[in-house]
C-alpha cells in the first residue's frame, strides 16, 4: 500500500493540465481548458479541466476524475500502474512502499519486454542473413537499424525463457507475455527465425514485437499475441515518436505496416503511424482525433489494401476527419516506393494525394464493369449508399463532389446517380422494430465474426446483464465455446433463444448502425437525467455549462432520433 500522504505528494508534484496536455489540444477557456472528449465521440469539446481543482470532467459522457484516473483511462493500465508513471515523472520514488515482489504486472512486462528487446538486438548483430536482409533487400543504414531497434530471434530461440527464468516469472506468466507458444516439445519463441522490431506505447515501452520472415514463408508477419497491454485494435506503431510532429504539422499519415511507416519516417514525414494489419478501429481514430482531425490514407495499392482503406474511410468520417488518400501508382506501398524513388518519389505521390470521394468513385469503377447494364446498377447503388453514409457528417458539398465525379467516371447524369443517394434504404428496420437492442447485439456477436471487436467496445452501462456477461467473458476467454460453457443459466437461455428467435437480418451493418444509434439514445437519456439532477444544486458558472451540455444533448438526440 502507498500511503496517503505520498500519493498527495505525487499529484502536487504535476499539473494535471500538463499531463493531459500530452495526450489531447487543450484550449483555455476562462479559468478552465476545455477539449474534444477522449472517452466519447463528439463534435464539440465537452471536456473540461480544471487547473484549480485539478480535475477534469465531461458533461458529454460523464468521465471524470483527477489526474491518475485520467492517465489509468487513457492508457487503459490499473490504479497503480498510472501511479507508478506519474511518481517517476514527479521524481517520487515509490520502490520502499513496494513490497519485495509486489511490482506491479506493468512494470514486470515492460521490464521483459526490454530485457528481450536488447537480446534480440545483439543476435541481429550475430547473424549475416538478417543483417544483410535490413541493409541491402531494405536499405537500411546501420544507424536506422539502431534507431529503430530492430532486432533478429535465431533459430531455436530460447531468449524468452531465458529472461522470464532471470524475472522470476512463473510459467503462466510467460505465457501471458504473448511472445510463446506451447508445443509437445516445450514453450516456444513465436519470432524464430524473423527479423523483429519493438512495437511501444505512446510512453514508449516495447508492449509487444512484430516480426518479419527473411525469406518468402508465411505468413510474412506476425505479432506478439494480444496481451493485457497491448491490443492491435489500440496501438499505433510509432506513435510514440510521431505524436509531436502530429500535432505540429496539424496531420497524420497512417500506413498499414512498418516498414512502410519506417520508410515515410525516413522520407522526413515523421507525422506517419501504422495499424498493425488491420484496418483503423473506432479506437484509433478516437485516439488520433485528439492530435489532428487531418488524415492521410497510406495504405498498400493491393486489394487487401484498398478494403482496409475503404473500411477505414467509413470509421475516419463518422469522427469529421478530412481524409486524403495516397495512390502509389505502380509501386505496391511506401516502402517499395521508397526504395526504389527515395524522398523525391513519396513527395511526389503525397502531393498528387486524392480525395476520399475520389478514392471511392475509383474504387467501385475497378469493381464493375460499366459496360453492362447490371454493372452500372451496381456501380450506382454503391454511389448511392455511400452518399447516404457520408451526408450526416460532411456538407452537402461533399455528397455533390462524389455524385459529380462518379458522373464523369461512369457516363450516368448526376440526377440519376442523385436518385440512387436518395432512395430509401432498405425497408429492413420495420420488420425489426420489436427485436430488442440487446437482442439484436448478441445475434450480431454470434453470427458475424467482423462485428465483435467493434461491439466489445459497446458502452456497458446501457447494457442488459445477460449482454454484459457474453461481453464479458468473452473479452476474457477469446473463444465462443468456452463463453458458452461459463454463462449462467439465465443467460445462457436467453442467448438460446435469442439465436433460435431472431430472423436474419438482410443488411447486418445497417443494422449494427441502427443498433448504435439505439444505443447512443439510450445513453444521452441516462446523460440527461443526470445533468437534470446537477442542475438543483450547481452554482451559476456549473448551471452555465450543464445548460449548455443540455442542449448539446438534445440537439444530438434530435438528429438521432430523425436518422
Ligand atoms: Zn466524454
Amino acid at each position: 500500500m502507498i500511503p496517503k500522504d505520498v500519493i498527495e505528494e505525487i499529484k502536487s508534484r504535476l499539473d494535471i493540465v500538463d499531463v493531459i496536455s500530452e495526450y489531447i489540444n487543450l484550449e483555455r477557456v476562462g479559468q478552465y481548458y476545455r477539449a474534444l472528449c477522449p472517452f466519447h465521440t463528439e463534435t464539440r469539446p465537452s471536456f473540461y479541466v480544471s487547473p484549480k481543482l485539478q480535475r477534469y470532467k465531461c458533461f458529454g459522457c460523464g468521465a471524470n476524475g483527477d489526474v491518475i484516473k485520467f492517465v489509468q483511462e487513457m492508457e487503459n493500465i490499473s490504479f497503480y500502474e498510472a501511479l507508478e508513471k506519474l511518481a517517476k515523472r514527479a521524481g517520487v520514488d515509490l520502490s520502499k512502499y513496494s513490497k519485495t515482489s509486489s511490482k506491479s504486472g506493468y512494470s514486470i512486462y515492460t521490464t521483459f519486454y526490454k530485457k528481450l528487446k536488447d537480446l534480440y538486438k545483439k543476435e541481429l548483430l550475430k547473424n549475416k542473413k538478417a543483417l544483410a536482409y535490413l541493409k541491402d533487400k531494405r536499405r537500411l543504414s546501420e544507424e536506422e537499424i539502431s534507431h529503430f531497434e530492430f532486432g533478429y530471434s535465431p533459430l531455436g530461440s530460447k531468449l524468452p525463457i531465458i529472461i522470464a527464468k532471470e524475472l522470476n516469472l512463473s510459467l503462466e506468466m510467460l505465457m501471458k507475455t504473448g511472445v510463446v507458444f506451447r508445443t509437445t516439445k516445450g514453450i516456444k519463441d513465436i519470432f524464430e527465425d524473423r527479423i523483429v522490431i519493438p512495437i511501444k506505447n505512446e510512453s514508449g515501452d516495447t508492449i509487444a514485437f512484430g516480426g518479419r520472415v527473411l525469406d518468402e514463408g508465411e505468413p510474412k508477419y506476425i505479432n506478439s499475441k494480444d496481451t493485457k497491454y497491448f491490443s492491435k485494435s489500440r496501438t499505433l506503431f510509432l506513435l510514440d515518436i510521431a505524436k509531436n510532429y502530429i500535432r505540429r504539422l496539424d496531420m497524420v499519415i497512417v500506413t498499414e505496416g512498418y516498414f512502410d511507416a519506417i520508410a515515410l519516417h525516413r522520407a522526413g514525414f515523421e507525422n506517419t503511424v501504422a495499424v498493425l494489419g488491420t484496418a483503423l478501429t473506432q479506437q484509433h481514430a478516437m485516439r488520433l482525433s485528439n492530435l489532428s482531425k487531418n488524415i492521410v490514407l497510406a495504405f498498400d495499392s493491393d486489394e487487401a489494401g484498398k478494403k482496409a482503406a475503404i473500411r477505414s474511410i467509413s470509421v475516419l468520417l463518422s469522427r469529421g476527419f478530412n481524409i486524403l488518400v495516397v495512390d502509389y501508382r505502380d509501386y505496391k506501398d511506401a516502402d517499395s516506393l521508397y526504395t526504389k524513388e527515395g524522398k523525391d518519389g513519396i513527395e511526389k505521390v503525397f502531393e498528387k494525394a486524392m480525395s476520399f470521394e475520389e478514392f471511392i468513385v475509383n474504387y467501385y469503377k475497378e469493381r464493375y464493369d460499366l459496360s453492362t447494364p447490371s454493372g452500372v446498377e451496381s456501380f450506382a447503388s454503391a454511389i448511392g449508399e455511400w452518399g447516404k453514409r457520408i451526408a450526416p457528417y460532411t456538407s452537402s458539398v461533399r455528397v455533390e463532389a462524389l455524385v459529380k465525379y462518379a458522373s464523369e467516371v461512369s457516363g450516368l447524369s448526376q440526377k440519376d446517380l442523385e436518385r440512387f443517394v436518395r432512395s430509401p434504404t432498405v425497408a429492413v428496420q420495420e420488420d425489426r422494430k420489436r427485436v430488442g437492442a440487446d437482442e439484436e447485439i448478441a445475434y450480431l456477436f454470434f453470427n458475424y465474426e467482423d462485428t465483435r471487436e467493434e461491439i466489445l467496445n459497446f458502452p456497458r452501462d446501457v447494457l442488459g446483464n445477460c449482454i454484459k456477461e457474453i461481453l464479458d467473458l468473452y473479452k476474457n476467454t477469446n473463444n465462443l465455446n468456452q463463453t458458452m460453457e461459463n454463462l449462467s443459466k439465465e443467460c445462457s437461455d436467453w442467448i438460446f433463444n435469442v439465436l433460435k428467435d431472431t430472423p436474419p437480418p438482410s443488411d447486418y451493418q445497417r443494422i449494427l448502425r441502427d443498433v448504435k444509434r439505439r444505443l447512443e439514445l439510450k445513453k444521452l437519456t441516462k446523460r440527461l437525467k443526470e445533468i437534470d439532477m446537477h442542475l438543483n444544486s450547481a452554482t451559476d458558472e456549473e448551471r452555465h455549462v450543464l445548460l449548455k451540455a443540455r442542449m448539446d444533448i438534445v440537439r444530438k438526440m434530435k438528429s438521432l432520433q430523425r436518422g
